[in-house]
């Protein structure tokens, strides 16, 4: 990569390249190579910048405190579907449950937005947060909270299951329940309460943390682990919520990988899908990257692609991971996806939405 960064002689400030110094440094070089003006631009790997050195695993898995235990258990597991891939393609399976927290993806966002919001706000100053939620980034910010000793109401919309509400209780969360349909649709009363109360919004509807920490860890871990394991990635499909994961995923694999086809899973209309929606409620990073195809799954297809996968592979995943799973089944049909390695992202665990699954299970 040709990133120097040239420096003014007298005053010894940047005289390019701000933008790019100033991201380099957010998603976590290390160092960044400088020379002096009229120098000769010269060509540094990602590896001499440290930009892989913020994803080092606990080699023995010794914690000192649970949230090392998220952050420094990086990588969660890529793992063959052995029993779902044929003989031409290979499914992976990016199993985002095994955060230790909120079991989902949600950890990341939670736990990056919340440091940053300590950082510069104080400790002191984030004692109560407010956070609307669809249950899993409520259980991630409440575990921050426990953590660090402050307090969260969540805002769950209707349609959260009985069994999300239980959980972000257990997580010490007072939640209240919207009649509205869609968690996005409680961010302006949320923004209010907030003002009144005086709590912090780390709102992540909004909050380019969410964006940026995907960046940082997820799509950069996944990059580290597909080199590994000697995959070249044919496509990557994932949920659409918030969209932070999958555009930032697009972003760093549409400019690091030619080719590489990226594929966002909605509900179907007028059906929901806990932790995914559609992109006309509104999203927000999605706008800036480049999506290939946007596939829409009924509740009950996700429900069969979690069935199959468990009955198939072992492993309980949640509803967007079933959901995931279909589109990818449907891509292969339509788009005649050829042979190679695909990647697929589950979000979350499958115990967390029994109720749901065991209304098709009583039907069989
Ligand atoms: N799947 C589940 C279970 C989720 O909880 C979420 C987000 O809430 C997503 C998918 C979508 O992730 P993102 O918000 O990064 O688009």
């Amino acid at each position: 990569m040709d990133v120097t960064i040239v420096i003014d002689e007298e005053s010894r400030h940047v005289i390019n390249n701000n933008k790019l110094c100033t991201a380099l440094k957010r998603i976590g070089v290390k160092f960044i190579p400088v020379s002096h003006k009229d120098l000769e631009k010269v060509f540094v790997s990602l590896e001499d910048m440290g930009f892989f050195e913020d994803i080092k695993p606990s080699k023995y898995r010794v914690f000192m405190d649970t949230e090392e235990l998220l952050y420094k258990n990086w990588p969660t597991p890529l793992v063959r579907l052995k029993n779902l891939s044929s003989s031409d393609r290979t499914i992976w399976a990016k199993l985002e449950g095994f955060n230790p927290w909120s079991m989902s993806v949600k950890d990341r966002i939670g736990w990056y937005m919340y440091r940053e919001a300590i950082e510069k706000l104080g400790k002191d100053r984030v004692s109560l947060l407010v956070e609307a939620t669809s249950t899993n980034t409520g259980l991630a910010i409440a575990a921050m909270s426990a953590i660090n000793k402050s307090k969260l109401k969540a805002f769950v919309p209707s349609t959260v299951s009985k069994t999300g509400e239980i959980l972000l209780k257990i997580f010490g969360a007072e939640v209240i329940r919207s009649p509205k349909l869609l968690t996005v649709e409680l961010i302006n009363d949320v923004e209010e309460i907030a003002k009144k109360e005086g709590a912090i919004h780390l709102n992540q509807f909004y909050n380019d943390a969410n964006f940026e920490v995907h960046l940082r860890y997820t799509a950069k871990e996944l990059e580290l682990q597909i080199r590994e394991a000697g995959i070249k990635p044919k496509a990557i499909v994932g949920g659409l919520g918030t969209s932070g994961h999958i555009s930032a995923i697009s972003f760093y694999f549409k400019n690091r990988f030619k080719g590489v086809k990226i594929y966002g899973v909605v509900p179907a209309p007028s059906t929901s899908i806990q932790g995914i929606r559609r992109v006309e409620t509104g999203m927000k990073w999605i706008h800036f990257v480049e999506l290939d195809n946007i596939i829409e799954i009924t509740p009950e297809e996700a429900i069969e692609g979690v069935l199959e996968i468990v009955r198939n592979e072992g492993i309980f995943v949640g509803l967007s991971s079933g959901a995931v799973y279909t589109a990818f089944k449907k891509m292969v049909k339509d788009e005649r996806l050829g042979e190679g390695d695909y990647i697929l992202i589950f979000p979350d665990i499958g115990f967390k939405y029994v109720e749901q699954i065991s209304r098709s299970i009583d039907k069989e």
